[in-house]
């Protein structure tokens, strides 16, 4: 049998040859398989891992094919469905995407909406996603807010991608880990009995291929591989580590009075000083898991070489955490200071602050989400 396979998880082409490569699979394995006649339902030793171990084994993500993917969008007629993780929009953002897709409309999804605290309301959510989306030429004909892992509107999604597909493909576009494959997991579950077929993990980078989808209208909605971010504090971390930051559940606001020359420690991988202004509230918005520590300015340097790894971890080994960067900021009105991947702290207007993340990583200021 000569015949291409592809793993029903990542959709790479299976292979014996190469263990490092996408879509390895020992050709024991496969041999014991293709004995079965048993093609359906093979996966490649990766995905294998990932669905019975949770164990992540890496590839190296081709980029390039990433960006050549979504320059055939532009050259179709088509729906492009733009998955965007509410917890971390910063991290799900792709520059470019209007040039690649040309003039095809864009569905806006905030997914992960069961992580906002359930105080925030939709309609300013959505407004404040349009804003956000504006400023990289996006216009989206409409936005919903899901939760693909708690299946939260995801009938209302599939009306809209329904009503504004017209017969033309549907492509679903993202950074890695905003939910994609879960997203069209609870589609498919919405929809038929293609149950579980896309492998989702806790990992960055781990939708490889194309995979399509044939819908029972006629057409099909096109999953595509997601590029990943390199503004991120996933890459210091070990796979154990990355529980804290995805979060699983709601995030609980945890608010924090302060002075001036008092500061934040976000575990070991972030610092926030307030140098000058009014004293006021700092709301922390990241994994409830995630130690947050309060401390005099003046200490906070020795404080954090003492308990890094320790009280303070997040990281667990400091071997692979570059020494904390300080990027100052002065706001003029209440914002979000953003740390990538990991949350963000709301602060007052009118303050002077200092905030760190390994360097080589960005802090961004966007205005306040509420
Ligand atoms: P992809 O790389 O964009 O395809 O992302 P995945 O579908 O693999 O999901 C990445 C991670 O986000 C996984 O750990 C998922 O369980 C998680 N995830 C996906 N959707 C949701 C959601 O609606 N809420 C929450 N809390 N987590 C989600």
């Amino acid at each position: 049998n000569e015949e291409a396979l592809y793993c029903i998880g990542c959709g790479a082409l299976l292979q014996s040859q190469q263990q490092q490569q996408a879509g390895y699979i020992p050709e024991a394995t496969l041999e014991k398989y293709l004995a079965q006649d048993n093609v359906q339902e093979l996966y490649c030793q990766r995905c294998f891992r990932l669905r019975h171990y949770n164990e992540v084994s890496a590839v190296p993500l081709n980029d390039k094919h990433f960006q050549q993917l979504l320059q055939s969008i532009g050259k179709q007629q088509a729906l492009v469905i733009y998955v965007v993780d509410l917890f971390n929009f910063s991290g799900s953002v792709i520059k470019k995407l209007r040039q690649y897709i040309g003039r095809n409309p864009i569905l806006l999804v905030g997914n992960k909406a069961d992580l906002i605290p359930s105080s925030f309301n939709s309609n300013k959510l959505k407004d404040w996603l349009r804003q956000q989306v504006k400023k990289l030429g996006l216009h989206p004909v409409a936005i919903e807010l899901v939760s693909a892992k708690k299946l939260t509107n995801i009938d209302d999604l599939l009306k809209q991608i329904m009503k504004l597909r017209q017969g033309k493909k549907v492509y679903v576009v993202g950074t890695t880990n905003v939910g994609k494959s879960t997203l069209i997991n609870a589609i498919i579950q919405a929809h038929s009995d293609w149950q579980n077929l896309i492998t989702t993990s806790n990992f960055p980078g781990t939708t490889l291929n194309e995979i399509r989808l044939p819908l029972a209208e006629g057409g099909e909605i096109i999953d595509t591989p997601g590029i990943m971010h390199d503004n991120q504090i996933s890459q210091f971390l070990a796979p154990s580590e990355l529980k804290y930051l995805a979060p699983q559940q709601e995030i609980h606001p945890r608010v924090f009075q302060l002075q001036a020359q008092q500061t934040l420690f976000l575990a070991g991988l972030a610092r926030l000083d307030f140098i000058s202004g009014p004293s006021g509230s700092f709301v922390v918005y990241v994994n409830n898991q995630l130690y947050v520590h309060r401390t005099k300015l003046s200490q906070a340097q020795t404080f954090y070489h003492k308990h890094l790894g320790k009280l303070l971890q997040p990281p667990v080994s400091q071997d692979h955490l570059p020494p904390l960067k300080a990027q100052t900021i002065i706001t003029k009105v209440k914002s979000d200071i953003v740390f990538a991947g990991l949350g963000w702290i709301a602060v007052p207007a009118q303050v002077r602050l200092q905030a760190y993340l390994p360097q080589g990583l960005q802090v961004e200021v966007r205005p306040s989400l509420i």
